[in-house]
Order: C-alpha cells, then sequence, then structure tokens
C-alpha cells in the first residue's frame, strides 16, 4: 500500500502542462536511460519496478528529483495511479539468457500479465502505449538481416521460449487493444543494446567479455564465435524509442544497429578497447543460440528519420569506463 501512496502524493502534484510518463521496469538498464530521456525532454516520469532484476543504483542519482517517482511494484499485479497519465512505456522484464534460466516463469507472466496490466492502465488513462519487445521475436532467424515482415523461427518450448514467446504475446496483446479498444499503440522491436548500467553478471556478452578483459581472465566464447550480433549503444537506442512513441505508426519497428559481426570479432574489439592480453577459450554454445542477427532498420530511417550515430568504438569507451568503476580497476 506504500506504493499507492506514493502514486497519489505523484498525481496531487501533476497539475503542470508537463506530459506524465509511466515507465515499467523504470530501474532497469534501459528503463533508467528511457527515464533520464523522458526527464531531460520536460516529462513527469513514475518509474514501476520490483527490482527483480532493475536496481536502485540505476536511478539513485534522480532521488528527490520533482519530477520523479519511484513505486516499487510487481507489474503483473494491479497498477494503481491517480490523476493523468499521457504515454505507458512497458519495459519490465528480465532480458539476459541466464535470467530466463532462472526466472522462466516470472519472464513469461511480465511479458504477458504485465503487459495486460500496462495496457489496461494505458487504456483507463487514454494514455499512448508503447511495449519493448525484441529481436528474440525472429528467434534463430533464417531470414537475414531481419525484417518486421518477417514471423521468426523460435522453439516454444526451448530455453529462450519462456522470453520469445511472452514478447509475441506482448505484441499480440497490443495489437488487440489497438483494435478492439482502440488504444493507441507502439510496438518497438529492439536488438542487442549494450553501455552504463547493464549488471556485471547478467550473462549477456558485453557485460561478461568486458568484465573478463579488464580482470586478465580468458574472454569466454561460446560456441565457435561464428555467430554474429549488432550491437546499438543506449543513447541511440532510447532516441529511436523515443521517436516511435511520439510518431503516429502502430506497427512494429526494428531499433537496433546494422553493425554486424561475429563474437570472436567482438572479442578482439573489446581486447583492443581495452588494451587487454586476455586469451580467448571456447565454451559449449548454448542451447537454441541464434546464429546470426542484424536489423533492418529501413522502416526506423523513413518513417522517424532516425539511425544510430554512435560508433561501436565510442560506445564501448563509455561501457568500459562503467565497468571499470564497478569492479573498481
Ligand atoms: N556469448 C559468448 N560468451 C559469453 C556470453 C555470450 O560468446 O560469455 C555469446 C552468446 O552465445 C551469443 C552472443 O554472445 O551468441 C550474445 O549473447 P547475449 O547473451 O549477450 O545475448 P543474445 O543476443 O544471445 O540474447
Amino acid at each position: 500500500m506504500k506504493n499507492v501512496k506514493t502514486a497519489k502524493r505523484s498525481a496531487v502534484k501533476s497539475k503542470s502542462a508537463k506530459p506524465v510518463s509511466v515507465v515499467t521496469g523504470g530501474a532497469g538498464f534501459l528503463g533508467s536511460h528511457l527515464t533520464d530521456l523522458l526527464l531531460s525532454r520536460g516529462h513527469r516520469v513514475i518509474a514501476i519496478d520490483n527490482l527483480v532484476t532493475g536496481s536502485t543504483d540505476n536511478i539513485a542519482h534522480l532521488a528527490g528529483h520533482p519530477d520523479f517517482k519511484f513505486i516499487q511494484q510487481d507489474v503483473t499485479e494491479f497498477l494503481f495511479l491517480e490523476g493523468p497519465v499521457d504515454y505507458v512505456w512497458h519495459f519490465a522484464s528480465p532480458a539476459s539468457p541466464i535470467d530466463y534460466l532462472e526466472l522462466p516463469i516470472q519472464t513469461l507472466k511480465v511479458g504477458s500479465l504485465g503487459t495486460h496490466k500496462a495496457l489496461g492502465l494505458a487504456k483507463h488513462k487514454g494514455a499512448r502505449f508503447l511495449v519493448a519487445s525484441t529481436s528474440e521475436i525472429y528467434g534463430d532467424p533464417i531470414v537475414h538481416p531481419q525484417t518486421e515482415e518477417y514471423w521468426g523461427n523460435v522453439n516454444t518450448v526451448g530455453p529462450r521460449g519462456c522470453y520469445d514467446e511472452s514478447k509475441r504475446f506482448g505484441e499480440a496483446l497490443t495489437m488487440a487493444y489497438h483494435n478492439e479498444h482502440g488504444v493507441e499503440t507502439r510496438i518497438v522491436r529492439i536488438f542487442n543494446t549494450y553501455g552504463p548500467r547493464m549488471r556485471l553478471k547478467d550473462g549477456r556478452v558485453v557485460p561478461a567479455f568486458v568484465s573478463q578483459a579488464l580482470e586478465g581472465k580468458p574472454i569466454t566464447v561460446f560456441g565457435d564465435g561464428s555467430q554474429t550480433r549488432s550491437f546499438c549503444y543506449c543513447s541511440d537506442l532510447i532516441e529511436g524509442i523515443y521517436r516511435l512513441m511520439m510518431s503516429d505508426y502502430h506497427m512494429p519497428v526494428n531499433i537496433g544497429n546494422p553493425r554486424e559481426m561475429t563474437m570472436v570479432q567482438f572479442a578482439e574489439a573489446v581486447k583492443a578497447a581495452i588494451g587487454s592480453k586476455s586469451k580467448l577459450v571456447f565454451k559449449p554454445l548454448p542451447k537454441d543460440d541464434p546464429k546470426q542477427r542484424k536489423p533492418d532498420i529501413t522502416k526506423a530511417r523513413k518513417l522517424l528519420g532516425w539511425e544510430p550515430v554512435v560508433p561501436l568504438e565510442k560506445g564501448m569507451k563509455q561501457t568500459i569506463a562503467y565497468f571499470k568503476k564497478k569492479l573498481g580497476v
């Protein structure tokens, strides 16, 4: 109930003309960067997070900010907020393969029941809604690069099924609310993103390789390292997502960086950026690990006038500085 009271207080204050945004997963890696951007663009922000994978460290700098409220709540539970809401950004979800293994049911619940609650809030408030979907809905893609028209190749019962299918369900539910209830909705498909505030031990390749290289430990390449990913810096991604929300396009849009590389190339890039002498060690490839991934961003370019502007080298510099501080090296 404590959380409800916090929300009430924030609602009373919301008499100003500032747009009000609700960010689920607001204490997470991307949710917290989105919150920063929204505050910088004059929004009032209510961040909701159950802190399962998010951290108050990511929003500590906003303590006392007059336009910021934090509510610790699981978004699969009823979302009660008084006062107007203009935008709902649904970002809450575990988002790394080791999280899905540890939290498969919570992952499924937040993508399904959590999306339902967030859509319900948007409908009730007459707010515009954006769901953070993912390149994972393409599964282990046969079409390359991936366009929004590709329907994907997903193993429903594999280790990533809980994430992929909950996000696919989330997209379907979002379309249903758009069609049935006339809610203004947006669907962004987020490709691999990196930057400060990623969790050091979330198992994803960026924190893994950077921390290994910084500590002079072997760099763990899964499989033969020929699988590809395309990494987008967080500020580029958030800008694209903001533009999508403010656009009038309700069909899915890929946001990501089309610069594709193999995991061996990425390991070498991390080593070079850090000046590390770490050796590469090859570990078994996890089941259903996609062999290739690269966004086709034609739609984002045309509709939003958006494309990434931060080169990998520059983004990695910021990211490495962040992890250095975290590791105390
Ligand atoms: N990967 C790796 N070593 C690690 C962690 C990940 O080689 O220590 C590989 C992983 O097998 C995948 C790629 O890096 O092919 C990206 O993995 P991540 O978990 O970051 O995200 P994914 O894109 O697979 O969801």
